[in-house]
């Protein structure tokens, strides 16, 4: 079937955010715990402020500002204020995406395509870079990850790198998904050690929560690129909308490639009401550190559950590996059953990731997850 598509394909599935048994009718009752979304809607002053900019200024009939100059000041001066930098971030630093999904594929098509890179990982770590890296038949390098701490070994990250001399871009994310972590200052020395041959990506994804940044290495290092998203702490998942920050040229590099129009008006619209009441909308970030925190203790007094501290608004645990002999099927059955149960999460990296959520939902999360892991108890292997 098909004949004239790549051979490489047919290796590929599509992206779902659904698990393959989910039916369309169980969506709505069930705890959305899979994908690090905030649990808070927009505040209903900010659902009609955008109304009302979609009914007096979005021109449906028009293309959207192409050039994103508005956008892209206001987010350079977030992104100032909120790393407390004294020389400041320029419009002419930021790019922006449909997504910072977006922005990892422009990326990759900027610098590996034509068979001339491949890019680094350290596994476990966001599905992403890999899953797009294989659409464009570029290359993934992948080393492991401290299996007590989730740090990079990076002599093996050097090893890596010289016995694949075609690597093009790092990516690391900081806290890393789905384990937590921050990057530590050994890992940050590695990546300030990198040649200024090599793209050095870090996917701050969740930095409203870590309020940890590296923007300030920018200054000394145009290798080095920093990717945001308006999908977590921000609340506008719906809206598609990421950003990448760095050395003028290299945004221009990026800019080249990208699709024109990639940003639609209305989620221009949003991020511009989302970006002026920041500090509103950023409000519930503490809260859900504080249930983050409650829900992490409760989970790690249960004999079965090994929890690892969590920079970011998602836990991530195992079983411990004293009462399983098989991690990723008995895993895999606690997922399922909790979803069974209502509570969507995420099998992956050979753990689970849970969001944390509302208070009820955690709530929920923490009494099913105890119960089923109840079953582990008295297992010895
Ligand atoms: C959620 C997430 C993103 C992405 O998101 P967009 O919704 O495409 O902006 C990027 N990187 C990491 C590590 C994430 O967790």
């Amino acid at each position: 079937m098909l004949p004239f598509m790549r051979s490489d394909l047919a290796q590929l599935t599509a992206y779902s955010n659904h698990m393959e048994d989910d039916h369309q009718h169980e969506i709505a009752w069930v705890d959305r715990l899979d994908v690090n979304e905030n649990p808070y809607d927009l505040p209903e002053n900010l659902k009609t402020q955008l109304v009302t900019t979609y009914q007096t200024e979005i021109a449906n009939n028009r293309y959207p500002d192409g050039d994103y100059h508005d956008i892209k000041q206001m987010i350079a001066n977030y992104v100032t204020e909120s790393a407390n930098l004294s020389n400041p971030i320029y419009p002419q630093q930021i790019s922006v995406g449909n997504g910072s999904d977006e922005l990892i594929r422009s990326i990759l098509i900027a610098t590996c395509l034509s068979g001339e890179g491949s890019i680094l990982v350290a596994e476990p770590t966001f599905s992403m870079y890999a899953i797009l890296a294989k659409t464009l038949a570029v290359p993934v390098r992948s080393i492991e990850r401290s299996p007590t701490n989730f740090a990079v070994d990076v002599a093996a990250a050097q090893a890596a790198i010289r016995s694949h001399p075609d690597v093009r871009v790092v990516f690391m994310v900081h806290p890393n998904s789905p384990t937590g972590n921050t990057l530590t200052e050994s890992e940050l020395d590695w990546l300030r050690s990198l040649p200024e041959s090599i793209l050095v990506v870090i996917d701050e994804a969740y930095f409203e929560f870590s309020q940890s940044t590296v923007v300030a290495d920018l200054a000394q290092h145009p290798n080095w690129m920093i990717l945001r998203t308006f999908s977590k702490a921000f609340r506008l998942a719906a809206h598609r909308v990421g950003y990448a920050i760095a050395h003028p040229d290299l945004s221009q590099a990026l800019e080249k490639v990208r699709l024109p129009f990639n940003l639609p008006s209305f989620s221009q619209a949003a991020t511009r009401i989302a970006l002026t009441d920041r500090q509103h909308l950023l409000q519930v970030v503490p809260e859900i550190l504080h249930q983050r925190q409650q829900l992490a203790q409760a989970l790690a007094r249960h004999p079965a559950l090994q929890v690892w501290p969590s920079q970011s608004n998602f836990l991530y645990l195992r079983l411990k590996p004293t009462v399983t002999h098989d991690m990723a099927t008995d895993l895999q059955t606690i997922a399922i059953q909790l979803k069974h149960q209502g509570t969507q999460i995420r099998h992956t990296g050979g753990g689970l990731r849970i969001t944390v959520g509302t208070p009820d939902e955690n709530i929920r999360t923490q009494s099913r997850l105890m119960a089923l892991a109840d079953r582990w108890v008295n297992v010895q292997v």
